[in-house]
């Protein structure tokens, strides 16, 4: 059966971007957080991204007010009950996402694929909460999802041919390119290579290489990246970017991945990143 409905569990930062980009593209969401004022809040922001698209004239009022209206959002994990396809974007956090997964095998249709949107961790331990590990695959978004292109769809251990072929599919029908990542292993493409980027910077900090800006500025211009490592991590968030660091650490068991104390500290200070809207450059 084709994917009509999706349900999008978390409405942070990328579960109301991948909600987004899904109901622009027609297909039914229903986009589920733990309270109902962080979904109101998601759909709020689809609103406002969406407003800024009309004007840009890349979409009409029409247009964004019948992707609004094809968003149902919930605290009720339930009501995923006749979702066609899942995506999963909860915090980082395994034993919580484990939790969502064994949740979502007991109440979607045994054929439903059910996809994570985690930014390194491991499909197949993920996949082991469910009786339908070969219905579990990857499907790493970039942030913002609306208009980052590439998807990596991710290859757990025993993910089948059909899932990942219906997760491509899904993610190309969003106007997305994706790529295959034929082994879980921490990180997948992306944030293997870009993650010892951010601690590496880190350490040039920390050992008074270089000031803050200055790496930024040497990363934007020597290398041509849109943005430096610092401005990066604190538009990502400085928790997911320590929690990503500290497990690669562990899943590698090689301490040159650990997050380096200069990072350690903004989070133990409380200071994560988005949340609080705090982080290298406002401290
Ligand atoms: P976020 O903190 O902005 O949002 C997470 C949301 O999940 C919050 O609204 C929280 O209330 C909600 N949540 C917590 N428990 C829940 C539950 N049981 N059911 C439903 N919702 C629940 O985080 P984010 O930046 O959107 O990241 C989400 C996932 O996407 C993480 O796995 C992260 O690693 C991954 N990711 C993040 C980025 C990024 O740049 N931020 C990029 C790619 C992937």
């Amino acid at each position: 059966m084709g994917v009509r409905k999706i349900g999008v569990v978390g409405a942070g930062a990328m579960g109301t971007g991948i909600a987004n980009i899904a109901v622009m593209n027609g297909y039914e969401v229903v986009l589920r957080d733990i309270e109902m004022s962080y979904v109101e809040r998601s759909i709020n922001n689809m609103g406002k991204f969406m407003a800024r698209s009309v004007e840009k004239g890349k979409m009409s009022e029409e247009q964004r007010q019948a992707s609004l209206s094809r968003i149902k959002g919930t605290i009720a994990l339930e009501d995923f009950a006749d979702a066609d396809f899942v995506i999963e974007a909860v915090i980082e956090e395994i034993d919580l996402k484990k939790k969502v997964f064994s949740d979502l095998d007991g109440i979607c249709r045994p054929e439903v694929v059910l996809a994570t949107n985690t930014s390194s961790m491991s499909i197949t331990a993920i996949a082991a909460s469910t009786n339908r590990p070969h219905k579990v695959c990857g499907m790493h978004f970039f942030n913002p999802a609306q208009i980052m292109r590439l998807v990596e769809v991710i290859r757990g251990l025993q993910t089948s041919d059909e899932t990942i072929a219906t997760a491509k599919a899904l993610a190309e029908s969003f106007g997305k390119k994706t790529i295959e990542v034929k082994k879980d292993s921490p990180g997948f493409v992306v944030n293997r290579i870009f993650i010892p980027h951010l601690v590496e910077a880190a350490r040039v900090l920390q050992e008074g290489v270089a000031s803050m800006e200055d790496i930024d500025t040497a990363v934007k211009l020597g290398l041509n990246y849109p943005m430096g490592p610092f401005e990066l991590m604190d538009f990502t968030g400085i928790d997911i970017c320590y929690f990503v660091m500290e497990y690669f650490a562990d899943e590698f068991r090689d301490s040159h991945y650990a997050a380096p104390q200069i990072v350690k500290q903004l989070v133990r200070a409380g200071r994560l990143g988005k949340k609080t809207g705090a982080g290298f450059y406002s401290k």
